[in-house]
Order: structure tokens, then sequence, then C-alpha cells
């Protein structure tokens, strides 16, 4: 079953969500098609699904599990007349309006779309990744350092990402040790510097991580020499995965303009894309900050560039 929309929004992190409400608020009646149900982040919900408990985001000072904040974004916008649709979208046409949107076999349109896809990070492809996620192994620094104050931790990764979250947990870690396979940093001369002279900092060269040792809690990681074979296991209360990101673009490969790393591209300080009358915001589109309280900003700030554009179409 297909149907019209004033506003299709694909994609229920933060971003999404939060351009539901507005939206919904403004009587726009939005379909948010959700996402399937996956272990990856592009699952109804978004990235927040994966973690345990959020500490900084702000409304809650007592912390909040990350899907139960989902749920709640989720009825907000529901209470304002937001309908779901569980599924993904396959294939968007934006040659022509109205917009079209392909749920598998169904055809959707609509007078504008917000793509909130987010991005994901890549892991390791370690199979107690999914068991272990939020429980001692983590993919994101600012959100879950916190919780490793004077614990022995380690950062897997070689890139500016992993220098910046190895040096960013030492202010709570009593020891970082960075695991990298091969032997010299693809990270910028200045992060390297800032990395290699840090003394909580220990580098682990020639390494991969190669399984992931506890059942209901992070207790060890093993840890393979690249050039010896030597397997090691490391007692480990905390492992950050921290080796790029991915944003969830595919379906819009050739009909938006992105980035060659696949982010979307939208004009400075809006969230127009290149296609008049489809907006991006959240993950998608910003591999800065990453924070659920920016994407559910720029979430807001699509459903306003949205409704907007919406009044002078009329
Ligand atoms: P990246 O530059 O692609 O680095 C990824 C790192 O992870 C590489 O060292 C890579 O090893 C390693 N890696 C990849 N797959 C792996 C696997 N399966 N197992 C073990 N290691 C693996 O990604 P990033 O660090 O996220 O940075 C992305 C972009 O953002 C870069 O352009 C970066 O400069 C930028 N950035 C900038 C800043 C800053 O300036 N403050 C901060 C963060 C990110 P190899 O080196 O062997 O390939």
């Amino acid at each position: 079953m297909g149907g019209h929309h004033r506003v299709i929004i694909i994609g229920s992190g933060p971003a999404g969500l939060t351009a539901a409400i507005y939206t919904a608020r403004a009587s726009l009646t939005p379909l948010v098609i959700e996402g399937e149900p996956s272990s990856t982040s592009d699952q109804p919900g978004g990235q927040l699904m994966l973690t345990t408990e959020v500490e900084n985001f702000p409304g809650f000072p007592e912390g909040i599990m990350g899907p139960e904040l989902m749920i709640r974004f989720k009825e907000q916008a529901q209470r304002f007349g937001a309908q779901f649709l569980t599924a993904k979208a396959t294939r968007v046409e934006f040659g022509e309006l109205p917009l079209t949107v392909h749920v598998h076999g169904d055809v959707h349109t609509a007078d504008s779309v917000i793509v909130s896809t987010g991005a994901q990070s890549l892991m390791l492809g370690l199979d107690a990744e999914e068991r272990l996620i939020g429980h001692g192994l983590s993919t994101c620094a600012t959100c879950d350092g916190f919780f490793f104050r004077g614990k022995e931790i380690a950062v897997v990764g070689g890139g500016d990402s992993a220098i910046e979250e190895a040096t960013f947990l030492t202010k709570f870690a009593s020891k970082v040790t960075l695991i990298h396979r091969r032997d010299t940093l693809r990270a910028s001369k200045i992060m390297q510097d800032r990395a290699l002279s840090n003394p909580k900092i220990e580098m682990l060269w020639n390494s991969t991580v190669v399984d992931l040792v506890g059942d209901a809690q992070l207790e060890a990681i093993k840890v393979q020499n690249t050039v010896t074979g030597v397997e090691t296991t490391m007692p480990m209360s905390g492992l950050f995965i921290a080796i790029g990101h991915r944003p969830n673009t595919d379906v819009f490969k050739g009909v938006l303009d992105m980035e060659d790393s696949g982010y979307l591209i939208t004009r400075p300080d809006s969230t127009y894309t290149n296609i008049p009358g489809v907006f991006a915001c959240g993950d998608v589109k910003d591999h800065v900050y990453r924070q659920a309280i920016t994407a559910a900003g720029s979430g807001c700030m699509a459903a306003i560039d949205a409704e907007r554009w919406l009044e002078t179409q009329h």
C-alpha cells in the first residue's frame, strides 16, 4: 500500500523523530519510514538503540537508557499524528514532483522528503560485538568515557578518530592502550604527537583484536600480533572501536549530492540538499559532532526548512 504525503521522513533516530515531532505539530501528518529491525544502526531508533545509559541528553538528570529515550521520541511524534512504517526505503526518485520513495513493492509520494538515515560505526566483525556493545564495548568516547573512570581500557584504530578518542579517554581511564594493525599511524602528525607524548597512552603496534571475552560484560580482549601470529589475552574493562564511520546513503547514490565518503552535502547553515524539497539532517550529513542532541537539533532545522519550503509551493 502506498499513498501521497506532505512529508516523508526516511530514518528514525533523534534527527528523524525530532523532524517528525515538529512536522506533526505543524499538521503535516508526516510518514516516517523508520527502518527495519537489525543489529546495525539503520534500524528503527538508530544508533541509540545500541547504547545503554545516556547521561548527556539534556532533561534527564538521572540518565536514561538509549532505547527508552528513542521510544519516548517516537511516542511524542505519534501523539501529534506522525505515522510510522517499519520498512526501509529501497529506491528514491527525486527527478520531479511529487517526490517518490519506493518501499519494497510499495510506492509512496510526497511534496517533501527529510532524509535522516544516520550513519553507522564500522565494526571489527566479531560475533561477540553484538552481545557486548553497551556493555564494555563502545563506539563513542564522548558518550561512554565517563563510565570508565580509573579503569584500563583500549581503543582500536590508527586514524584521527582513534587518536582523538584515546586522548579524550585519558581524562577518565587510568591507562589507554591504542591498538593498531600496522606499525605507523594514519592519523595526522599533530594528532600522532599528541598521542605518543601522552603518558597514559600505550601503543600496541601490529595488532588486531580477534575476540572479546565476557558474557554480560566485557572482561578481556584477545589480541593477535600480525607479524608473529602470537595471540594474547588482555584483561580489559572497556574497548572503544574507532575505525571509521559509514553514512547510510546507498539508496541516494546518484540522486543526492554527497562527499566521496558518502556523507550528504547540504547548503551551509541549512538542511537543503541539491534537490528542491529534499532536506537532510543528523549523522547522515554530520561527520563532526555525531551526538543525539546535535542530530535532534538538525532534525528540527529540517522540519522548519521543509515547512517553509512547502508554504512557498502553494
Ligand atoms: P580513517 O582515517 O579511515 O582511519 C581508520 C583507521 O582504522 C585506520 O588507521 C585503519 O587502519 C583502521 N582500521 C580500519 N579498519 C580496521 C579493521 N577492520 N581493524 C583494525 N583497524 C582498522 O577513519 P577516522 O579516523 O574515523 O577518520 C575519518 C576522517 O575524519 C579522516 O579524514 C580524519 O582525518 C577525519 N577526522 C579528523 C579529526 C580531527 O582532525 N580532529 C578527528 C576525527 C576524524 P589502516 O591505517 O591500517 O588503514
